[in-house]
Formats: structure tokens, sequence, C-alpha cells
């Protein structure tokens, strides 16, 4: 039997090391100004800079050809002041410590925002499901429950899925959870598919919470979105979800890029196609001959940008040339501090991560009540529900940055940490 040996570290995984810890950095620092605006101390900070708890798990898979892998996983759960911790897996080749440790402080702030009855959490698994085989996606989504265990559960952390993972991965951890407490154990995990208590509306959850942010922010600009011209990066899940809801709202959908390339049309794309011909990874440019790079997309003319793909995409380099009126980050952490800063000076709407994003935990949340009490809501109650809270969210947030006269990151930090802190205090960690 062989022992596959890891790949070894090259330069470019030091530079991504360097780039998510700077993701990392400026999030504590939008949290330490959130914090200081609402006049909490020090030690308030220096607890929710970082998450509580963080376990590193290696898990050992045989794969198909008969080798055995060693997969390096993550669980950081932020702070579980408030409830259990919450939030997605990951299974992505550049998953790495300082990226789950931001994204699980980024779903507190969710969860703040949304007044869901939890912490954040996050978990990864370093490697690359677009080369695996379904069984050994399996065995490795039961290593991964079977390492994490001790920490998880549904009154203590809550998994969901994430970038790569779907509901057949939850239909996997939440069996390996049930069978090694030897109970049935469906609030363990929420995004499940429907048959195992799955909630009606998860899957297009995330995009449904961007498409009524979208709604919100074009009245607030005096936008029709009915004619409207989208460009929207990423064809992922929430991607193309959205570039379909949009199409049926009778926006125009200029621009849509996937990880390759971009396709760019003043006269509209033909987004029924493009949705019939994309792969379950989101891939479509490489069909098209004439395409142009994700950053020529960025600054094309449109009325409305969404980034829903990677982080760090709009920067000091190109928030200048942004055409678009209103930015709806679907992606999580698309647009950099100084480029916030410079699209708020000129003018330009920005609907934060935080806030757009907030869609797929929420009706996760809804999942997680309806198996705890063993009674299911129906599709109008759960949209009626969700349309709510989101509208709610999205005021607040609104209202915030005007009163106080902060952007729109701040105000959406500091509506979402404002809880945490407070729950913190009172339990006298701080
Ligand atoms: N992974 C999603 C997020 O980042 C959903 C998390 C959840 O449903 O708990 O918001």
């Amino acid at each position: 039997m062989t022992i596959l040996k890891e790949p070894q570290r090259t330069q470019v995984d030091e530079i991504k090391e360097i780039t998510e810890l700077s993701l990392l950095q400026s999030t504590q620092s939008v949290i330490k100004e959130a914090l200081d605006l609402l006049g909490y101390s020090e030690a308030t900070y220096e607890l929710l800079k970082e998450p509580i708890r963080m376990l590193t798990v290696r898990i050992p898979v045989r794969m198909d050809d008969g080798n055995v892998n060693i997969f390096t996983g993550y669980r950081a759960q932020h702070n579980d002041a408030v409830g259990p911790t919450k939030g997605g897996v990951r299974f992505h080749p550049d998953v790495n410590e300082n990226e789950v440790k931001a994204l699980s402080l980024w779903m507190s702030l969710k969860c703040g925002i949304a007044d869901l009855p939890y912490g954040g959490g996050k978990g990864g698994i370093i490697c690359d499901p677009r080369t695996m085989s379904f069984g050994e996606l399996e065995r490795l989504s039961r290593g991964y429950v079977r390492a994490i265990s001790q920490i998880v559960g549904p009154t203590k952390d809550i998994p969901a899925p994430d970038v790569f993972t779907n509901s057949q991965v939850m239909a996997w951890m939440m069996d390996e959870y049930s069978r090694i407490r030897e109970f049935d154990s469906p609030g363990f995990i929420t995004g499940k598919p429907i048959v195992l208590g799955g909630s009606l509306g998860r899957e297009s959850a995330t995009a449904k919470g961007v498409i009524i942010c979208i709604e919100e922010a074009a009245k607030r600009n005096q936008l029709d979105l009915k004619g409207a011209r989208v460009i929207i990066q990423g064809f992922g899940n929430a991607g193309s979800f959205l570039a379909k809801f949009l199409h049926d709202a009778g926006a125009l959908i200029v621009g849509i890029s996937d990880a390759y390339g971009a396709l760019y049309d003043q006269a509209g794309l033909d987004i029924e196609y493009l949705l019939d011909k994309r792969d379950s990874f989101g891939t479509v440019t490489n069909l098209f001959k004439k395409t142009i790079s994700n950053q020529e997309l960025l600054i094309s003319d449109c009325d409305i940008l969404v980034p829903a793909a990677i982080s760090n995409q709009i920067t000091k380099e190109n928030a200048h040339d942004i055409k678009a009126k209103v930015v709806v980050e679907a992606a999580n952490g698309p647009t950099t501090l100084e480029a916030t800063r410079i699209l708020t000076e000129r003018g330009i709407f920005l609907v934060p991560d935080v806030l757009a994003s907030s869609g797929g935990v929420t009706v996760s949340y809804f999942e997680w009540v309806q198996n705890n009490q063993g009674y299911y809501w129906n599709e109008e109650e759960i949209d009626q529900k969700f349309r709510n809270m989101i509208v709610g969210s999205f005021e607040k947030v609104c209202t915030f940055s005007n009163q106080h006269q902060v952007d729109m990151r701040l105000a959406a930090y500091t509506v979402g940490v404002k809880r945490m802190a407070e729950a913190s205090h009172f339990r006298g960690w701080v």
C-alpha cells in the first residue's frame, strides 16, 4: 500500500496565504471600528477578533486506486455567546486556516444582522472535488465528520453547504453523525435533501436573498429592475440562480463569467442557453471563441454589478473605473476596504457581503427550527418569513448607515457585531 505524499508548498501557496491573512486582517479592522463606534472595550475586540475555537484535523481517505490520501480539514467556531455556531463547510484546494477563520467571523456578522440565534462557524477541507469520484467524496465527507464530531452537534455547531459542497455531501455527513451518536439527528446539519429533513427553498436561498437586496437597492437608487443592465461575476450556484431570477424579473444580463473568462453583450446574453450549457461547477465560457477577462468584465458598462465569485475583485486599482450605480456583493469579500471607500466617495451604492449573502443561513435557520420541532412549513410560509427577514436586515443596515453617516460596510458590521458583543458582556466574558 502506498501513502500519497502531500504536494509541496509552492511560492504561490505562500502568496495565497498572505492574501488571505490580509482578508482576515481587514475583517478584524472593520470589527474594531464597529466596536469602537459602539463604545466596547479593547477586551471585547480581543475576544472577537479570532474564533474561540479552531480545530485542525487530518483525514485519511482510501482513494479508488487503492492508495490512501491524507486530507487536512478545519472547523472554526467564532463566538457562541448568542447560541450554537453555524456555517458551511467548503471543499476547495485553496482552503487554509486564515480563510476559514475570516469566514467564521463573517458568519457571526451575517447571523447578527439577520438576528438568528447563532454565532458564526466555518469549516473547510483542502481538496479538489472536481478531480474526485463520488465514492472518494463520500469517504472524505464521512471522515471529516468523524474527525470533528466532538465539537459539533445540533446545539453546539451546525454545519451547512458552502463552496463545492451540496445536499448530497450534507446527507452523508448527517448520516455519519447520526451513526456516531446512535440516534437520528437531522438538526446536526442544514442544506440536506428534502427527504432527509431539508427545507423547501434552501438551495436557491442565497441567490433569493441577493435578489431581494438588489430589488431594495434598486428602489433606493431609482432604478427599475425591468430593463436594468446587470453584470454577474461568477456562474456557480449563486451566480447561475441569480442570472435566472434576474432574467425572469425582466433585467438584461449583459455580462457573466466563470473562472476562465467572461462574456459581455450590450444587447443582453442568452441566459437560458448559458444555463443549459454550464457544467456543474459553473463553467461555460470554454464554449465561446470571443471572451473577455474577469477584470475587463468588472469595469464594463452596466447599472448593477454583482460580484458572485471570489474575494478581492474590486480593488483600489479598478474601483475608479467601475461603471455600475449599484454593487451588490454576493461573494464573500469581493471588495477591498480601499475600494469600498472609493466606491462610497463616488456615490456608488454598495450592499456588503455580510448583508447580501445572509439568505443561505437564514433558510438554514428555518431548516434547523423545522428539524427541532419536527413540523415542516410550506413554501409560501417560508417565502413570506424569508422576505420579511431580508428586507428587515436591509433596512436596519441602511438606517444605521444614514443615522451614523458611515459606509454600508461599517454599518453592516456594526449591526452584526452588536448582539454578540452584548451577549459576551452579559455572560461576564468581557
Ligand atoms: N455557507 C453559507 C454561508 O456562507 C450558508 C451557511 C449556513 O447555511 O449555515 O452563508
